[in-house]
Formats: structure tokens, C-alpha cells, sequence
């Protein structure tokens, strides 16, 4: 693929879309749009130039296609555009959420592919709909270009058996394919080729334990470049505290809650919706910032909705270190992980028995990329940002660069031949 090629990477969410236009040789974000409330008479739209918000207004987008046509005319506007046409854009990436185990890489997407995605939808009944969707809108607005899915679970596909398997009988794996999968993977990924380049190292050499901490969190056990175990399960529900998610809990809890008369739907949203820092805080957020103050002030509630968080997270990485046969760093990453010094704190404080000793200011002055540990600390601590985006963004360059290199061939043989 050309350097100065045009890559869009759309992340198509129930009632939301987030598109972001990258021009791939300088890794540069030119334009971003996000359409939310669709299907309502009052979405919200915002585009934006160069990190420049140039609108943002109340738009009528009763569907994805429609919310896309309005985005990408931005992008071809005389004054506030950044292409000329949309032809410019030959390739665009796709976020989708579940590849199950079908997808263990970034794929190109043709009639087959969407037959399988649309196999996938009872693994993620709100998402996959919106994922494919998102796809064939682009297939009517950019009838040229290629369209590659990148997935959320593809990264944690190199788990062993023994990590990815529940310890329930065979037939229900068999059956429903119920397993382990997890998410955050094109994040889990992109911090795993940053902090190893970060720290001049090959991906290959490294044991790492990535934490993406955000409003969805999960942490992986990342051995020489391949997971090896992470936080979240069959849904993004597993794991460590979360927003508004409770993590782990005794699969009887949800068992206890029927018996009481709770439906399936009611169990669903209290555990998804209610649950977690929002829902043992006791200060109606679940938005970290209001945690930390609300506890710094004295709030028993939010305190202990921060010494679980914390808890939990120091729980996993120091099983992860375990499993991986001792880590080479700790790397932090997410909305919480990149911004909360008080809330790695929290964690980092307790970690100097598996070899992490903290910076204490850098922890709680720099930005990343950057180290918070001491030098001579046995385990490194990283602050690593992610983007997803261009990590969507650069696999959807590599898999069309090797579509096209493989047609070239193809031709050159044919030609060949005759
Ligand atoms: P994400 O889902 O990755 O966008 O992360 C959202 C979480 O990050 C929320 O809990 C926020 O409180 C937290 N967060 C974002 N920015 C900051 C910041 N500057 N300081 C502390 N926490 C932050």
C-alpha cells in the first residue's frame, strides 16, 4: 500500500458511530466524525479537523448509513474537508467486536466473511448488528474500496486451552461455544508493540502484563508477544472492577438473583449497567475522577469502591506475573490507566513483592509514554497511551497491501501461463 494512501477506520457502535481518517504513511489523524443517538430525530454530530472541532450539531440520522453519508460529506467540504474526493480512499477498517473463533487475525471482508459474522451475532447481540452494518453502509457510500474487520478478540485467540476453557462439562463448549474469548485485544496489542519498542525490545523477547484501565477494563498475561490469559470472558463482563461492570463474581450470585425472581434481563443490566465503581460508590458515577475525590474526602462508599478496584487489579497482575513466569513490566494503559496517578497509586503501592517499585513522582507528574518506576526497579512500569484507531488503521493497511501484492502474483503467473 502507497504511504500517502487514505485509510478510514469506522467504529459502529449500537446507536453511535466514530470514523476517523488516517493517512497512514505519517500515522496522522486528519479528520474524526461521531454520530450519537441514531435512529432518534436528534442525533448529535461532531466533526472534527486536525483535532480542530469544525461542527458539531443536531442532525437527523435514522440509521448508520445515513449518519456515515452526512460524516464523509465533511471530509470532501471545500473549507472544512481534507480530501477532494472519496475516491481517495480505497481501504477502511472495521471494528468488530467478536471474530469468535473463526477470525484469529485482521481480515478482508467479502460476502463470505459477512455470511460468518452474521454466525457470530449471538456472541455479541447488540454490537455484531452495528458492526456489520457499519460495513455494508460503507459498501454503498465507497462501492471501490476494500473493507477489512479488525477484531477486539482476535489478539487473545493464542490462549492455551487450559487458560480459554471453562471448567464446565465439554458438551456446553461444544454446543454454544461457550469459552473465554476476551476484548480489548487491538488495544492489548497496540500497547504490546509500543512498550516493547518503547523499552528497544523485541516483541518476542518480552513477558509483559498490559492493563487497560478505562470504563471497560481488562488486563492480559502477554508472553512473548502471544496472550496467555486476560480479565474478560465469553462477554466483556468478566474480570476486574469496571464503570459500571461488577467483574467477577460467584456464578451462583446470578443464580441466587433468579431464584428471587429476577428475569435474565434484569440480572443483565444490574450487572452491566449498575454494578462496579458506579454501583458500590455509593456517589452516582462510576467515572474514576469523582471516585478518587469522593474517597479523598472521607466517603466510605467510594473508598471502598476504590480499595476493590484496586484490589482486584493488584490480584491479576500478580497472578499474571505468576503464570508468565515473572513479567519484564507492567504496562498501563486507558482512560484510567494513562490518567488516574492516584489510582495506579493505589496498585503500584502494593506490587513491590513481585519487583515494581514506583517513581513516586513521576507517577504522579509524568505523562506517558513514559517509565513510573525507579531504574533499578527488577520489573519496569509503563505508561503507555493507546490508539486503537491507528492500530485498526495500520492492520487494515497491511492485510489490503497483501491482498494486492497476492492478485499481482496471481496476474503475473496467468500471464505467464499464456
Ligand atoms: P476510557 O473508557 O478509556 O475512556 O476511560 C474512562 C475513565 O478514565 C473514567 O473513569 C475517567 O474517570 C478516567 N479518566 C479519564 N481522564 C482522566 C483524568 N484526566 N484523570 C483521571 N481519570 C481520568
Amino acid at each position: 500500500m502507497q504511504n500517502s494512501e487514505k485509510i478510514l477506520v469506522i467504529n459502529s457502535g449500537s446507536s453511535s458511530l466514530k470514523l476517523t481518517l488516517y493517512s497512514i504513511g505519517s500515522k496522522q489523524r486528519l479528520a474524526t466524525g461521531f454520530v450519537e443517538r441514531i435512529g432518534t430525530d436528534a442525533a448529535n454530530m461532531i466533526y472534527s479537523r486536525n483535532g480542530e472541532t469544525k461542527i458539531e450539531k443536531t442532525v437527523e440520522a435514522k440509521n448508520h448509513a445515513i449518519a456515515l453519508d452526512l460524516v464523509t460529506q465533511y471530509l470532501i467540504d471545500p473549507e472544512i474537508g481534507v480530501i477532494k474526493s472519496l475516491d481517495e480512499i480505497n481501504a477502511i477498517g472495521h471494528r468488530v467486536l467478536h471474530g469468535g473463533e473463526i477470525f484469529k487475525t485482521a481480515t478482508l471482508i467479502d460476502t463470505d466473511v459477512i455470511t460468518q459474522l452474521r454466525y457470530l451475532v449471538p456472541l455479541g447481540p447488540l454490537h455484531m448488528p452495528a458492526n456489520i452494518g457499519g460495513v455494508e453502509a460503507c459498501k454503498k457510500i465507497f462501492p471501490d474500496a476494500q473493507n477489512v474487520a479488525v477484531f477486539d478478540t482476535a489478539f487473545h485467540q493464542s490462549m492455551p486451552a487450559y487458560a480459554s476453557r471453562y471448567a464446565i462439562p465439554n458438551e456446553y463448549y461444544e454446543k454454544y461455544g461457550i469459552r473465554k474469548f476476551g476484548f480489548h485485544g487491538t488495544s492489548h496489542h497496540f500497547v504490546t508493540l509500543a512498550a516493547s519498542e518503547f523499552m528497544g525490545r523485541a516483541p518476542e523477547e518480552l513477558k509483559l502484563v498490559t492493563c487497560h484501565l478505562g470504563n471497560g477494563s481488562s488486563l492480559a498475561a502477554v508472553k512473548y508477544g502471544k496472550v496467555y490469559d486476560t480479565t474478560m470472558g465469553l462477554t466483556p463482563l468478566d474480570g476486574v472492577v469496571m464503570g459500571t461492570r461488577s467483574g467477577n463474581i460467584d456464578p451462583a450470585v446470578v443464580l441466587t438473583l433468579v431464584r428471587q425472581g429476577m428475569t435474565a434481563d434484569e440480572i443483565d443490566n444490574m450487572l452491566n449497567k449498575q454494578s462496579g465503581l458506579f454501583g458500590v460508590g455509593g456517589i452516582d458515577s462510576g467515572d474514576m475522577r469523582d471516585i478518587v475525590s469522593n474517597a479523598a474526602a472521607g466517603v466510605a462508599t467510594a473508598k471502598l469502591a476504590l480499595d476493590m478496584w484496586a484490589h482486584r487489579i493488584v490480584f491479576y497482575i500478580g497472578g499474571y506475573s505468576s503464570l508468565i513466569g515473572g513479567a519484564d513490566a507492567i504496562v498501563f494503559t486507558g482512560g484510567i490507566g494513562e490518567n488516574s496517578w492516584q489510582a495506579r497509586e493505589k496498585v503500584l503501592s502494593r506490587l513491590e513483592s513481585i519487583g515494581c517499585i514506583m517513581d513516586e513522582k513521576a507517577n504522579s507528574t509524568r505523562r506517558g509514554p513514559c517509565y513510573v518506576s525507579t531504574p533499578d526497579s527488577p520489573v519496569a512500569v509503563i505508561i503507555m497511551p493507546t490508539d486503537e484507531e491507528l492500530m485498526i488503521a495500520k492492520q487494515t493497511s497491511e492485510v489490503v497491501s497483501a491482498y494486492r501484492a497476492s492478485i499481482r502474483k496471481e496476474e503475473a503467473e496467468r500471464d505467464f501461463v499464456i
